[in-house]
C-alpha cells in the first residue's frame, strides 16, 4: 500500500493551495474532499459577490481575471476549477474523512467512508462551512427553516424571517426584498452587525429606515411553528405570521473531528486549535492545519488572502524533515 507524504483533508481553496505547494516540493499527496470541488464555495448563495478583490483570492500567483473588482461566485468556481484541472491536482471527491489515527509522528491512518489511507503527514483544511450555529429552539427542524440561503426567487411574495445581522443575513434580506419577498429581520443586538461590508451598509440601513425591510432589534426568535414564529423582546413575546425562516447566524468548524484526532482546543471559549504559528503543525506531530479552520469559533479571522500562505509554510516544514 502506498504511503503518501501528505494527505490533505478538504478540497477548498486552501487545500488546493497545499496541493500546489506539495507538487513544487516533489511531495506525494492526495486531497480527500467530501463534496464537489471547492464544496463550500459551491454552496454559497447563487448571486454572492466576494468581499475580496480577485487578486486576493489568487493561489500561487496564478492570475484571477475578473471583469468586476470583486468577483462573483461563478467566477471563483471557474478560477479554482481551472487551477485544479490544468494542474491535474490529485483529488478524490465525494469521499468523507471520518477519522485520523496517528500511529506515530511519521505514520497516520486516514479513514474515510470508502477506504483507508496511509500518510506521513496530514493537513486539515476543512474550513468552517459544514456546521451551522444552531439556535436549538422548538421548530428549528421544520421544512420551512434553512441554515443556508441560496436564491431569492424561492421567497417571492412569502413572509420570510431572517435571523442574524451579519453579511450573510443582510445579503439575503436585501435580495429577497428586491425579488418581492416580505422580509423581517430578527436581530439580537441593537443594530446591524459592525462587520457588514461598508458598501452594503447604507443600503440595509436605509431599507430598514424606510420600512421596506422590517427589523426587530434586541430580539430573539424563541419558537418556530407551521404558520408563525414567536419573537421575544424586552416588551415581551409576539407572534408573527410566517412562511419561511432563514437562520443565518454563522457557522463553526467541526471541533469534534479535531478533538478526535487529538488536536487540543483553547479553553477561553474561542476553541482555537493548538498549532505552532511558524510551521502550522498542531500538538499532534505530523498533523497540520491550513486555512480558515485555524480561527476556532472566530470564523472571521481567517480568509483566503491571509491563510493561503499556510500552504507554503507547511510544505516547507514537511520538506525540511525529509
Ligand atoms: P473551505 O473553502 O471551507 O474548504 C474546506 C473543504 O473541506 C470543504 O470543501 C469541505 O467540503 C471539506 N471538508 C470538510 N470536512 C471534510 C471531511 N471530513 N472530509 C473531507 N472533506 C471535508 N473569504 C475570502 O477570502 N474572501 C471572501 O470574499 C469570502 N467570502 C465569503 C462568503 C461567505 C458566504 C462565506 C461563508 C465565507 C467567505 N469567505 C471569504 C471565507 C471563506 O469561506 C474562506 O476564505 C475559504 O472558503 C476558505 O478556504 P478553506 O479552503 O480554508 O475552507
Amino acid at each position: 500500500d502506498k504511503t503518501y507524504d501528505i494527505i490533505i483533508i478538504g478540497g477548498g481553496p486552501i487545500g488546493i493551495a497545499c496541493a500546489l505547494e506539495a507538487e513544487k516540493k516533489d511531495l506525494s499527496y492526495l486531497i480527500i474532499e467530501k463534496g464537489c470541488l471547492v464544496n463550500s464555495l459551491y454552496h454559497y448563495p447563487t448571486n454572492m459577490t466576494f468581499f475580496s478583490t480577485s487578486e486576493k483570492l489568487e493561489l500561487d500567483g496564478i492570475p484571477f481575471i475578473s471583469n468586476n473588482p470583486k468577483p462573483r461566485k461563478a467566477e471563483a468556481l471557474e478560477y479554482y476549477r481551472r487551477i485544479a484541472t490544468s494542474n491535474e491536482i490529485n483529488i478524490n471527491l465525494f469521499e468523507k474523512v471520518t477519522a485520523v489515527k496517528s500511529e506515530n509522528e511519521d505514520l497516520h491512518e486516514v479513514v474515510t467512508d470508502k477506504s483507508t489511507y496511509q500518510a506521513k503527514n496530514v493537513i486539515v483544511a476543512t474550513g468552517f462551512y459544514d456546521i451551522p450555529n444552531y439556535l436549538n429552539i422548538p421548530g428549528e427542524e421544520l421544512p420551512k427553516v434553512a441554515h443556508y440561503y441560496n436564491d431569492p426567487h424561492y421567497y417571492a411574495t412569502q413572509k420570510t424571517v431572517v435571523v442574524g445581522a451579519s453579511n450573510s443575513a443582510v445579503d439575503a434580506a436585501l435580495e429577497i426584498f428586491r425579488k418581492g419577498g416580505d422580509v423581517t429581520m430578527i436581530v439580537r443586538k441593537p443594530e446591524i452587525g459592525e462587520r457588514v461590508k461598508y458598501w452594503v451598509r447604507p443600503d440595509i440601513d436605509n431599507r430598514i429606515k424606510e420600512g421596506s425591510i422590517k427589523a426587530i432589534f434586541n430580539a430573539r426568535l424563541t419558537e418556530i411553528k407551521e404558520k408563525e414564529v414567536i419573537v421575544e423582546t424586552s416588551e415581551g413575546k409576539q407572534a408573527l405570521e410566517n412562511d419561511f425562516v432563514l437562520l443565518l447566524t454563522g457557522y463553526r468548524p467541526n471541533f469534534e473531528f479535531l478533538k478526535k484526532m487529538g488536536i487540543k482546543l483553547s479553553e477561553d471559549g474561542k476553541k482555537i486549535p493548538q498549532y505552532d504559528e511558524n510551521t502550522m503543525e498542531t500538538n499532534v506531530p505530523g498533523i497540520y492545519l491550513a486555512g480558515v479552520i485555524c480561527g476556532g469559533v472566530e470564523t472571521h479571522k481567517w480568509f483566503i488572502e491571509n491563510s493561503r500562505v499556510h500552504a507554503e509554510v507547511i510544505a516547507k516544514d514537511i520538506a525540511s524533515k525529509r
